[in-house]
């Protein structure tokens, strides 16, 4: 704007009120005025939107509308252009409440000259340029914060992503860490079983040797004959042991494979349990009840006697007192049950969770030996039959274990 170019839009619907003010701006030769009179506020709004005003001049009783309203619709139009009210003596406080709402300033008519209604527009195109600068501001300043928002908002989003990655590594980090907890454990487990079975043996072996090449000269045949067998034995049992090994390895990093061929399976666990019976002599007494008609069926020999002499070697071996260790052998026509049961010294709750993996035993095997390989062979044996195994067991009291193998008869 050319500061002696001044554009007014004049509202007032009085036209000796109109003439009076032009009559004034005309006494300000320094100034050009360009004046635009319009008589109701609907016009005035029309105008506004038009063209460019450096000021309005407002009369607020007009036809169309009365009051603060006016001076609030004219903001509302164009908040940038500023508005003196022009106001009759008796409506100052309504002026005032113009002000309040939007106007920069008022006159009262009849009461100014040119020289104060001139000051009054330039006053109030010097603070509407101001309000204009502080609203840009204030707009650059909303800007500045949404974006400001809008990336503490991205950044949040990428924070708890972040954290989410975070929280999965970590869940992988412990999961790896305890996996390699489990082998280090094993580990220990395979080093401490290995050894101390070993040792025994080797041991029986060592003396037996020594003392038959000391005295051998000096002892009968009958003596001598005691130590071979020692000998002998401790060597089937070193090497009953590194089968087990074996068995266990393949079955876990190479496939067990399954070869089915028919069997009569009452002769076959009879058989079973007359030689093991025929080995421990007559403590404990193998019971067999046989429920089975004389069908063949299609199941792996090697592996079912796995599975029938390492739990009935666990029934005796785990009743130290003696007893009967009972055999059930249940046949059905698409599955066969085998229930191996003993009085012996039973498998604490706390224990039976881990009984079926490798190198694991209960707490309360005392000084009884062993490997802690025969269950977990017992189960790979059935898993490859595709069948199943339970245990229940009481401390003290003595335990069963079920195994159930569904059935392919030789027809199927
Ligand atoms: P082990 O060579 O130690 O007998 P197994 O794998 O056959 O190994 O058995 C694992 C563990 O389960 C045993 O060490 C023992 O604690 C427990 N267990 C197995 N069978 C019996 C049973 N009949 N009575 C009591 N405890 C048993």
């Amino acid at each position: 704007m050319n500061n002696n170019f001044i554009k007014i839009l004049l509202v007032e619907d009085d036209l000796v009120d109109a003439d009076l003010l032009v009559n004034l701006l005309e006494l300000v030769p320094s100034i050009q005025f360009d004046m635009i009179h319009v008589k109701r506020l609907q016009e005035a709004i029309a105008r506004l939107g038009g063209e460019p005003f450096d000021v309005v001049l407002l009369d607020l009783s007009l036809p169309d509308s009365q009051g603060v309203d006016t001076v609030k619709k004219m903001y509302q139009r164009s908040p940038t252009v500023p508005i003196v009210i022009l106001s009759g003596l008796e409506d100052q406080s309504v002026a005032l409440q113009a002000v309040q709402n939007g106007a920069q300033d008022y006159l009262v008519k009849g009461e100014f000259e040119s020289d104060l209604l001139v000051r009054a527009i330039r006053y109030a195109i010097e603070r509407g340029k101001i309000l204009q600068l502080l609203n840009q501001k204030e707009k650059e300043l909303q800007k500045a914060n949404e974006e400001l928002e809008m990336r503490v908002r991205i950044r949040t989003e990428e924070l708890q992503k972040k954290n989410v990655q975070l929280q999965e590594l970590e869940v992988q980090l412990r999961e790896a860490l305890a996996k390699e907890k489990e082998l280090s454990d094993l580990k220990s487990r395979i080093i401490t079983t290995i050894s101390h079975e070993y040792r025994t043996p080797l041991t029986t072996i060592a003396s037996s040797a020594e003392l038959l090449q000391v005295y051998r000269h000096r002892w009968d045949e009958e003596k001598q004959m005691k130590h071979y067998r020692r000998i002998k034995e401790s060597v089937k049992h070193m090497t009953a042991l590194v089968d087990d090994v074996l068995f266990v390895n393949q079955a876990e990093f190479y496939k067990l494979e399954l070869q089915r061929s028919p069997l009569h399976l009452g002769n076959f666990v009879r058989e079973l349990v007359e030689d093991m019976q025929a080995a421990v002599g007559d403590r404990p007494t193998l019971n067999l009840i046989s429920k089975v008609d004389g069908r063949q069926v299609l199941l792996d020999p090697k592996l079912l006697r796995q599975i029938i002499t390492n739990l009935l070697s666990n029934g005796i071996k785990y009743s130290p007192d003696g007893g009967t260790v009972e055999v059930k052998l249940i046949g059905e026509e698409e599955r066969i049950i085998v229930e191996v049961s003993d009085r012996g010294i039973g498998i604490p709750i706390e224990d039976r969770k881990h009984l079926f993996e490798s190198f694991r035993r209960a707490s309360n095997v005392g000084t009884i030996r062993g490997t802690g390989l025969g269950l977990s062979i017992v189960k790979k044996c059935i898993d490859i039959h595709g069948g199943q195994i339970s245990v229940e067991s009481e401390v003290g009291t003595g335990t069963t274990f079920t195994v159930v193998l569904p059935l392919q008869t030789e027809e199927k």
